[in-house]
């Protein structure tokens, strides 16, 4: 399922990573990172709750799955510290969602990821 919110792959170093938009991950996480068949699966509901996630949840579990990427891919041992990559995939959704960039001709203020903030 193709999201408008989030990117369908991008390359962590010289890996592609397919992104996977799906009702459910599993009953316990929002997302799921995959680096032997590298895909990012992101879930759109609560397998819980079935509660729908609002699209700023959605956008920071891809961030979060892709933190855990980049730190596997630094060989970091940190890649699988929940506690660690949840912290900076707040900061870095944070980052990404209120960027600013100048104004292209004839384009209002443009900004990554489409966020309000
Ligand atoms: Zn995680």
């Amino acid at each position: 399922m193709p999201s408008p919110v989030l990117p369908r792959s991008l390359k962590i170093g010289q890996r592609r990573y397919e992104v996977k938009v799906q009702r459910h991950v599993s009953r316990t996480t929002m997302g799921e990172v995959n680096y032997t068949y590298a895909f990012i699966r992101v879930a759109t509901h609560s397998a819980r709750t079935g509660r729908k996630f609002r699209h700023a949840e959605v956008r920071d579990t891809f961030w979060h799955e892709v933190t855990h990427g980049i730190l596997w891919e630094m060989g970091h041992r940190l890649y699988r510290d929940e506690k660690f990559v949840g912290r900076f995939a707040n900061l870095l959704t944070g980052a990404i969602e209120s960027a600013r960039f100048a104004r292209r001709e004839g384009r209002s203020e443009e900004r990554l990821g489409g966020g309000a903030r």
